[in-house]
C-alpha cells in the first residue's frame, strides 16, 4: 500500500527552518504496512532553509506571501505544487497524510490572514487543496488529527478498505466476485453508513442489467464514499448486536448476557471495542461461522496496530 506524505513527517529536515516534524506513529507503525511517497512543495519552490510563508486573502483571492519580505510567492508555490502533484500521479496511492497548519500542506488548518495581518479563518494549504480537487475520493488526513484515537482508527480502516478495493478492481472481477466483495464488507459498511450500504446492495443486485463496467464504476464511487464516513458508537453497537444474533442457538443464556454486557459497556465507554469484537471472533471460530470470519469488520487492518484497544476510539 502506498501513502503520499508530507516529507517533514518522515523526519526529513525540510521545513523552512531546516527542522522536521517526525511522526513516529506514521513511520514506525503505519510504516510496517505502507510504502511512503514523500512530497514537499515548499522545498521544491524555495529550497531549505527558506523564509516562512503565509496565506493572505487579497480581495477574495488566496495568495502566498513571504513572512519576511511580504513578497507575493503564489506563482512559485503553485508551480512547485503542480510538479509534486504530477509526481504523485505516477503512483497508485491509497491515501495522503499532510502536515497540519502548513500554508502548503494543512487541511482546513492553515491560517488565512487578512491584508491587515489579522487571522480571518482556517483553510486548506495550497498543495492540500490541489490534492483534494485531484483525488476527491482518496483518504486524506493530517497528522495532527491522527492523534485522536477515533479519527486515527477511522482513517486506518479507510486506507486498508481503499487498498482492498483497488486490489479487487485490479483482479478483473466478475459480477459474482462483486457480490462476494460486497458480502464480506457488509458489517464494515453498515458501521459507516447504513443507507449507502443498502444503495450498494441495489447496485450489486443489478435489476436494470447494467454492464459490469458500469456496475463496478458505480460500486467504486459508493464504496469509497461509504468508507470515508466516520463510524459511530451507535452504528457500531447495532452491528455488534446483529453479530450476536448469529449465535442465538449456540450460546447459553449467560454467555449471551455476558456478550450483551460487553457491548453495552463498550457503548458506555467503559471498555474498548476490542473486547466485544474479540469475544465475537472467539465464538465465530468456535462455531466455525464462516460468514462472520470472512467479514472485514472483524479484521479491518492488521491487529498489531491495536487501534481498537482505546476507550477513546469510539464517538
Ligand atoms: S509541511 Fe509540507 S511544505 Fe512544509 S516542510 Fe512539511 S512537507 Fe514541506
Amino acid at each position: 500500500m502506498k501513502l503520499a506524505i508530507s516529507a517533514c513527517l518522515l523526519g526529513e529536515r525540510i521545513r523552512f527552518d531546516g527542522g522536521h516534524k517526525h511522526d513516529h506513529f506514521i513511520t514506525d507503525e503505519l510504516g510496517a504496512y505502507a510504502e511512503f511517497v514523500p512530497f514537499c512543495p515548499e522545498d521544491i519552490a524555495f529550497g531549505t532553509p527558506r523564509p516562512s510563508v503565509r496565506l493572505v486573502n487579497q480581495a477574495g483571492d488566496i495568495s502566498v506571501h513571504s513572512n519576511k519580505t511580504g513578497a507575493n510567492l503564489t506563482e512559485s508555490l503553485h508551480i512547485a505544487s503542480e510538479s509534486e502533484l504530477s509526481k504523485l500521479e505516477m503512483h497508485h496511492l491509497c491515501g495522503i497524510i499532510f502536515k497540519s497548519k502548513s500554508p502548503s500542506c494543512g487541511m482546513k488548518s492553515a491560517k488565512l490572514y487578512l491584508e491587515n495581518g489579522m487571522v480571518e479563518s482556517k483553510e486548506d494549504g495550497v498543495f492540500a487543496r490541489m490534492c483534494r480537487e485531484r483525488y476527491p475520493l482518496l483518504p486524506m488526513e493530517e497528522e495532527g488529527r491522527l492523534q485522536d484515537a477515533w479519527l486515527r482508527e477511522n482513517f486506518v480502516m479507510q486506507i486498508f478498505a481503499y487498498d482492498a478495493f483497488e486490489r479487487f478492481k485490479a483482479s478483473h472481477p466478475t459480477l459474482g466476485d462483486l457480490v462476494r466483495f460486497h458480502t464480506i464488507n457488509k458489517f464494515m459498511l453498515q458501521s459507516k453508513d447504513e443507507a449507502l450500504y443498502r444503495e450498494l446492495g441495489n447496485v450489486v443486485a443489478n435489476r436494470e442489467e447494467k454492464s459490469l463496467t458500469t456496475l463496478l464504476a458505480l460500486y467504486e464511487m459508493g464504496f469509497k464514499t461509504a468508507i470515508s464516513r466516520k463510524s459511530s458508537i451507535k452504528r457500531t453497537r447495532n452491528v455488534l448486536e446483529h453479530l450476536v444474533g448469529f449465535f442465538k442457538k449456540e450460546l447459553s443464556k449467560s454467555e449471551k448476557e455476558t456478550l450483551h454486557t460487553q457491548i453495552s459497556d463498550y457503548a458506555n465507554k467503559i471498555i474498548p471495542l476490542i473486547v466485544p469484537v474479540s469475544t465475537i471472533h472467539l465464538y465465530a471460530n468456535k462455531y466455525n461461522t464462516i460468514y462472520l470470519l470472512d467479514q472485514t469488520f472483524l479484521n479491518p487492518y492488521p491487529k498489531n496496530l491495536s487501534l481498537r484497544s482505546h476507550i477513546d476510539g469510539g464517538k
